[in-house]
């Protein structure tokens, strides 16, 4: 009998029992407004910004409505205007292009390495377009953070890290979101940490994250932050700055902070599967693992491989075989968009030239998900699939039938 997988790829785990407490004493009281306090009450959402800034050595911290949220709102504290170009990564998702388009500004694509990182000597070439950076770190990919930061600066573009997939990663020792002016992660439920929706930003950048905090909807109310410059550096910034609500609530905040006090362990519970995952395809004909670097220290949540130089009809033979026997891959490279995967020439709003060595990259690549409710033998019996189904198809291309 052939082996079928029963698992689901979007059943994420539920808010740990701390969570659900805590979620429940805010809608006791009634409060979930984050400026909704009583007397020496420190809300639930100034907790959270004071122990994420925390946890990734960051000054400050805001926490908003969503991962998109937190890039608009670093794009316009960097004073991005509407016409404004803005360097972004082909490979990523939509909200990322979105985010620019938000604010007025005019995406330009960088393009894809094998590696599925930002491919830097694109990234040197097109360097004087622009003057800001949206970094997607996709699918928890981080380049070479060092030589990144060293391009960038010397021309004077600011870098913004979109960490939507690197929550608790880090290169070199350096948490992901560290390096740039700000750091933007997504806590929407396919994330690292879920409360639905919400988003965090973070920056050592005193005015920067002043801006940010008066945009997200603070009122005058910047002094109830525990995570933000002192009130000192409001002076000026709270009359200029318009205040385009995206706050988070105190409902959201009480379920991520217990998480993120887990955060470590569930990296670790993360990576073990992908180094199943890993494992179970090493060596599979016509199919190409990621390496990762040493100096990368990434979150497992999600496997990415690659079918190089595959023809279309044989990708999807695989994804289609797979699909019959439980497993659903996607497919960067398909034709059309289809669920979460998009490509930089489906965002025709951003108009952009071809990018043939970014094409050949996304044609072949194929992504799956690692919810945490799978166990080290769900993982392994996903690999054995994937692994006999790419053979068959492999074998079936090789004797050109
Ligand atoms: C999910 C995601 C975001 C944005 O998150 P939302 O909270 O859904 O707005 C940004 N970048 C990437 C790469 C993502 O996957």
């Amino acid at each position: 009998m052939t082996e079928k997988f029963t698992g689901s790829f979007t059943q994420q785990e539920p808010i740990p029992a701390e969570g659900i407490a805590a979620a429940n004493a805010v809608m006791q009281h009634g409060r979930l407004h984050r400026y909704n306090t009583v007397d020496g009450e420190v809300a639930e959402v100034a907790l959270l910004e004071e122990e994420f800034a925390a946890s990734v050595g960051a000054t400050y911290c805001l926490a908003v409505a969503s991962g998109g949220y937190a890039m608009t709102t670093a794009l316009r504290a960097c004073g991005v205007q509407h016409g404004d170009r803005v360097l972004t990564n082909a490979f990523t998702l939509a909200p990322v292009p979105g985010a620019i388009a938000a604010v007025g500004g005019v995406p330009v694509f960088v393009g894809v390495t094998e590696d599925l990182v930002i491919d830097l000597d694109d990234l040197a070439a097109k360097l004087d377009q622009s003057n800001v950076l949206l970094l997607s770190h996709m699918r928890g990919h981080i380049c070479d953070m060092d030589r990144l930061m060293t391009l960038c600066d010397a021309a004077n573009v600011t870098v913004i890290e979109d960490c939507a997939h690197t929550m608790g990663a880090h290169w070199n020792g350096v948490p992901s979101g560290r390096r740039g002016r700000f750091g933007c992660y997504s806590t929407q439920t396919y994330k690292h940490i879920n409360s639905g929706e919400g988003g965090l930003l973070i920056s050592d950048d005193a005015e920067g994250m002043a801006r940010a905090i008066m945009l997200s909807g603070s009122y005058m109310l910047f002094d109830r932050h525990r995570a933000a410059p002192p009130p000192a550096v409001f002076a000026q910034i709270k009359y200029e700055t318009p205040n385009i609500s995206g706050r988070m609530d105190n409902l959201r905040a009480a379920i991520l902070r217990p998480q993120l006090r887990d955060l470590q362990g569930r990296v670790q519970r993360w990576n073990a599967r992908y180094a199943v995952v890993e494992n179970g395809l090493k060596e599979t004909p016509g199919l190409r693992l990621v390496a990762r670097p040493a100096a990368e220290g990434f979150v497992g949540s999600s496997f990415q491989f690659l079918l190089p130089d595959w023809s279309a009809d044989a990708v999807a033979a695989v994804i289609d075989r797979c699909a019959r026997r439980g497993v659903t891959l996607k497919w960067f490279g398909g034709a059309e968009p289809a669920g979460f995967t998009s490509r930089y020439d489906s965002w025709r709003y951003a108009p952009s030239a071809p990018m043939p060595t970014t094409d050949r990259v996304l044609a072949g690549l194929v992504d799956l998900r690692l919810p945490l409710t799978f166990d080290l033998d769900d993982c392994a019996c996903i690999a054995r699939i994937i692994r006999a189904e790419v053979g068959t198809v492999f074998q079936a291309r090789s004797r050109g039938s």
